[in-house]
Order: C-alpha cells, then sequence, then structure tokens
C-alpha cells in the first residue's frame, strides 16, 4: 500500500484565535508525518489554482448553499440575486480569494497510508453544525451557513483539507516546491506497521 499526500491550511479565523498549534497537534497525534510547514500570506493567484475553476467544483457548492437554502425557505435569489448553483460557486470562490488574504495563514503538508480518509474523518463537516464534536470544525468553529451567506463571506470552518488522493498531489505541488519538502520516517511508525 502507497502512503499518500495531502494539503491541510490553517485558515485566517483559526490563525486569529491562536488556535494553529491545537489544530496542528491533532493531525501529528493520530500519526501523520509532516512533510511541509510554512506560515505566509497567501497571494491571490495561488488561492485562484487552489479551489478549482470547474463547473463540477463551482456546482458542488452551489448545491450545498441551494440544499440549505430549501431547508431553511430562504429564497437564494434575495441572498445570491440567483438561483443558479454554478454561479453561486462561483461567489463563493470570490470569496474565498478574499479570506484566505486577511492574516497569515499555516500552511501544511502531511503524508501517511489512507491520509485523505483520515484528515476529512479529523476535520468533519464542512458546516460546523453538521460536524461531529472531536473532529476539528465540530470542536472549533461555530459559524452559520446562513450567517455566511448573508454576510456574503466563507464559511469560517478553521481548515482547508484535501478531499481526493489526487487533489491532495495536486495542491502539496502547488503551495510547496519540492525542496521545501521532507521525506523521512517517523519512530512510531516501527511499532504501527511492524
Ligand atoms: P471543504 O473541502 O470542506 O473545505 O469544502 P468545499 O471545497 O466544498 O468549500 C470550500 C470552502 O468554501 C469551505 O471550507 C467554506 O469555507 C466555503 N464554503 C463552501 N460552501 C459554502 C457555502 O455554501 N456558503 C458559504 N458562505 N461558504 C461556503
Amino acid at each position: 500500500m502507497k502512503k499518500q499526500k495531502a494539503l491541510i491550511i490553517i485558515k485566517p479565523d483559526a490563525v486569529q484565535r491562536g488556535l494553529s498549534g491545537t489544530i496542528t497537534k491533532r493531525f501529528e497525534q493520530v500519526g501523520l508525518t509532516i512533510i511541509g510547514l510554512k506560515f505566509q500570506k497567501a497571494d491571490s493567484k495561488t488561492v485562484i489554482a487552489h479551489y478549482p475553476s470547474t463547473d463540477v467544483w463551482f456546482e458542488k457548492v452551489g448545491k450545498r448553499t441551494l440544499n440549505n437554502c430549501a431547508a431553511k425557505g430562504v429564497d437564494p435569489k434575495i441572498v445570491f440575486k440567483t438561483d443558479d448553483a454554478v454561479a453561486i460557486g462561483k461567489q463563493v470562490k470570490s470569496w474565498l480569494i478574499t479570506y484566505f488574504q486577511e492574516s497569515p495563514v499555516l500552511i501544511m503538508a502531511v503524508e501517511g497510508y489512507e491520509c485523505i480518509e483520515i484528515i476529512r474523518k479529523i476535520s468533519g463537516n464542512t458546516i460546523p453544525v453538521l460536524a461531529a464534536p472531536g473532529t476539528i470544525r465540530g470542536d472549533f468553529s461555530h459559524d452559520s451557513i446562513d450567517l455566511a451567506n448573508e454576510a456574503m463571506r466563507p464559511l469560517r470552518n478553521t481548515i482547508h483539507a484535501s478531499d481526493t488522493i489526487e487533489d491532495g498531489e495536486k495542491e502539496v505541488a502547488l503551495w510547496f516546491t519540492p525542496d521545501e519538502l521532507f521525506s523521512y520516517v517517523r519512530a512510531d511508525e516501527k511499532i504501527m506497521f511492524p
């Protein structure tokens, strides 16, 4: 079995709330290897490249918002001036570009077996109220999707975590140069994977 790589970004809301160390610890303590780590201001070009400019991604994000509006009886045309999922997804992406540049972010590349599933499990649902207790978003974010949409800003849900094996590879290569990444074996691997 091959190890997978993933990108974690501790977003500006968590950095400004002093949660960088606490959140980093969760990924370290589960056994993943930190292979890259840096603290910097994100530039808009990298954030634009990071979130896919594909109709598939826009639609995923837009549909989530439309479902949420439907469940709450909110008219998306009032908040978003449209009920088209792709157009809504595009709006969320433009908010993310501004949000990511609010403060420095902590960018981390991690590696491990089934790394993607592990980081998504630890991160919890995108929408904090749906994130289980014990997950990072469940424990450290209490933002509301309705408030976020009304204020025309992204959900402040503390972290980004790659959500497919392909995205993990792509995102690590986008945010890190090869000489910023390290290859080493954690001491506990001898016990865990004899
Ligand atoms: P993730 O992989 O769990 O971060 O979720 P996505 O890739 O679908 O969305 C990227 C980020 O956009 C999320 O982490 C949120 O910060 C934000 N976001 C996603 N969907 C919505 C939405 O419907 N409304 C708002 N306001 N923000 C959203």
